[in-house]
């Protein structure tokens, strides 16, 4: 015990975590603001499931690094009240905590758990360390700074063990039910025959070293990726609630000096900020990127330690920007920041499929599609420096209300001998049938649009469409960083589905459900809106639609594929596979399906991009279907008119013509319904593999 020793320490330590700390968020205050108070209920359940709880980091896929770290999680928690007890024994002998005396039945119990803790976080810091230096799995980082902090983790349990040990032996109690480890650091002193002076030595050195630790522990935490477990909890607790990224910020084009994307690291938002301090660096978000998997120059761990970097090295023109009370030098500092595409080069953002894997992988729930399509939207809106292609998808929404620049006035081809109603009848109508740019005008897409028709009339759905009024949804265009175009679309699509009272809206696209659901709001349009998948689910359980066995399928299996924006981006996994499962059809499951499932690379706008760096990701799709096909080969089961031509590609690319067919999920129902003999508005027109059309 020395008071005036533990104070100093108290008072030299804390004094410097504080200026660190000041360091490190006062150039927060410069970026951008945003409100993440709100929903405080759903924060703290959200707080209590994933950052109490670990939810995340029990993941079947990593289920052994998962329970490492929640021991040595729950280890650090329950030795907090040990280290406030240690700090307190510094200052005056035989101090405990209320309630926690020692040999009181609430201090045995404490001391009971903690040293199981102590047991299990050695141990597991241990089988880290393993990891690092013998397994490697690809996806950590191996750094020293890992192996140093497994080192302290270490360092304070056999410290604190030391001290119980040689506690124990002092008091005449060798062994003790409520104190395994320190019956163990026991045993171990009397086993080596220490005396008892080197046996009072030892407890003395690891009570002050417990304490060293602790102390520099916590100052080295903001200097390294470790800054995590100071910043984790928080960052948990500001998430970004449902729809999170999947409803892109609207930004205000309107606003006098209003930015119109990520120019420079000072146009992130503290939360951004927040985000890359909390990274781990532990690699989650990468296993089933598709861009990282593929060999692309983006991986989510990485594009946060860049920024971090970034935000640290700028720190004093951040706080300079800060602290600026004229807009004259506000415009100063922010000049003197580089653009952030000095840490960010653009064929990192652009390459993001915004699959939404990484984002629902990270365990301390870092976003990342925002700020990718933030230094989009600059891109686009400010530098005009875009990919050839985007301008072209651009120039054919803006003309022709679809990104294949195919004459506004064939929207309703596909359905003339149908007799599909339209809204503007005046008849009433319970869905409004959203058809989507590719369900008009991409030929094979067409047949999926009919062979849902067939669908709502065998079960008997009123439904109209807004044909030549409706118009790209624009999602596309937004996520390919055009804001402008993308409000424009929107606007227009409002304006109709607004003008027909419409409540429910059907979509076949993923990303109509997802920009019509979670993004119109935005705009003032709120729809219940369900994908075809879902409704032929529901269809089915209410006894309104009785599909056979699809004859279309010919006896093949069948895998599905789940599309990124109706799965993770959504939350439905299971409507697809029951909608199959009515046609008497058993999915075989391809390795990485629904939250794992592997994006085909058409999301993001990708669609429209010449994919030129590394390996294909449809190709990598297909590979896996095929493998979990067989030598027989099968049926690719979709629903989403991007994964319909994308794995497509993949089949033909290839050469996998002759085994595998692509067939969406209700060209299959729709078929076991001809085989019941039930005339449709129009059965589906066999499928061919054709040239694939983008
Ligand atoms: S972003 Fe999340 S998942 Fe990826 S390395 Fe960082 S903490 Fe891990
Ligand atoms: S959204 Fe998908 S493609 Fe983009 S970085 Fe995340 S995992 Fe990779």
């Amino acid at each position: 015990m020395s008071p005036l020793l533990t104070a100093l320490m108290l008072v030299f330590a804390g004094g410097f975590f504080a200026f660190t700390m000041l360091k490190r968020l006062v150039p927060l205050l410069a970026l951008r603001r945003e409100d993440r108070t709100s929903r405080a209920g759903e924060r703290v359940a959200g707080l209590l499931r994933f950052g109490f709880g670990q939810r995340r980091m029990v993941d079947p896929e990593e289920l052994r690094p998962g329970v490492m770290h929640v021991v040595i999680f729950a280890a650090f928690m329950i030795l907090a009240l040990r280290t406030v007890t240690l700090f307190g024994i510094g200052f005056a002998e035989g101090f405990h905590l209320p309630l926690l005396a020692p040999g009181s039945p609430f201090g045995r119990a404490y001391g009971f758990a903690k040293d199981v803790m102590v047991l299990g976080a050695l141990v597991c810091s241990l089988g880290f360390l393993w990891r690092r230096l013998v397994t490697k799995p690809d996806r950590i980082t191996l750094s020293w700074e890992g192996n140093l902090i497994l080192g302290f983790i270490a360092g304070l349990m056999v410290t604190d063990m030391m001290f119980d040990g040689a506690g124990m032996l002092a008091a005449g109690e060798p062994a003790a039910w409520w104190a395994p480890a320190g019956s163990l650091a026991a045993a171990l002193y009397r086993g080596l025959g220490l005396p008892a002076g080197a046996v009072h030595a030892l407890g003395a050195g690891g009570f002050w070293a417990h304490l060293a630790i602790v102390l520099t522990f916590g100052n080295f935490l903001p200097y390294g990726k470790h800054f995590h477990i100071i910043t984790a909890l928080p960052n948990v607790y500001v998430r970004a609630l449902p729809p999170g990224s999947s409803a892109l910020r609207k930004l205000d084009l309107e606003a006098e000096g209003a930015s119109f994307g990520a120019q420079s690291v000072k146009d992130l938002s503290w939360k951004e900020a927040l985000d890359v301090y909390s990274c781990t660096e532990c690699g989650r978000c990468q296993t089933h990127c598709p861009t990282y998997v593929t060999g692309k120059p983006l991986s989510h761990k990485e594009v946060n330690r860049a920024i971090k970097q970034h935000l640290i090295a700028e720190a004093p023109e951040l706080t300079a920007l800060a602290r600026a009370a004229d807009p004259a030098a506000r415009e100063a500092a922010a000049a003197a920041l580089p653009a952030i595409t000095a840490v960010v080069p653009p064929e990192t953002f652009w390459a993001c499929t915004t699959c939404g894997w990484c984002e629902t992988a990270c365990p301390v729930f870092i976003e990342n599609i925002p700020r990718l399509v933030d230094m989009r939207r600059q891109k686009v809106l400010v530098d005009s420096e875009l990919p050839d292609e985007a301008a072209r998808v651009f120039k054919n929404i803006e003309t022709q209300g679809n990104p294949w620049g195919i004459g506004s006035n064939k929207r309703t081809e596909w359905c003339e001998d149908l007799g599909v109603p339209r809204a503007s009848d005046g008849g009433e109508f319970e869905y409004l049938f959203f058809v989507g740019c590719a369900g008009a005008f991409d030929d094979r897409q067409k047949k999926v649009s009919r062979a849902i028709v067939q669908i709502l009339r065998e079960a008997k759905v009123s439904f109209a469409i807004l044909g030549e009024e409706e118009t790209c949804n624009g999602e596309a265009a937004r996520r390919l960083g055009n804001e402008y175009l993308y409000q424009l679309q929107a606007a227009q699509n409002v304006e109709r589905l607004n003008a027909y009272g419409v409540k429910k809206v059907l979509v076949q696209c993923p990303h109509c459900l997802n920009t019509i659901k979670n993004e119109l709001p935005q705009l003032g349009g709120r729809y219940e809106v369900v994908h075809h998948t879902q409704l032929i689910s529901r269809l089915v359980a209410e006894g309104k639609l009785r599909p056979g066995r699809a004859p279309i399928l010919d006896g093949q299996a069948v895998t599905f594929h789940d599309p990124c924006y109706l799965a993770r981006h959504n939350g439905v996994y299971e409507a697809p596979r029951e909608a199959l499962a009515s046609a008497g059809v058993e999915v075989r499951e391809m390795p990485r399906n629904r939250r794992q499932g592997f994006c085909c690379g058409a999301g993001g706008g990708r669609m429209w991009l010449e994919e030129k760096l590394g390996t294909r990701v449809n190709q990598n799709r297909v590979d896996e279907a095929a493998a979990t096909l067989g030598e027989a080969g099968g049926v690719v089961a979709v629903g989403c008119p991007f994964c319909m031509t994308m794995i497509r590609d993949g089949v033909n690319e290839t050469g996998r013509e002759e085994k595998l067919r692509v067939l969406d999920v209700a060209e299959i129902v729709a078929s076991g319904l001809v085989q019941l003999g039930k005339p449709g508005a129009g059965a589906p027109a066999p499928v061919a593999q054709a040239a694939p059309e983008r």
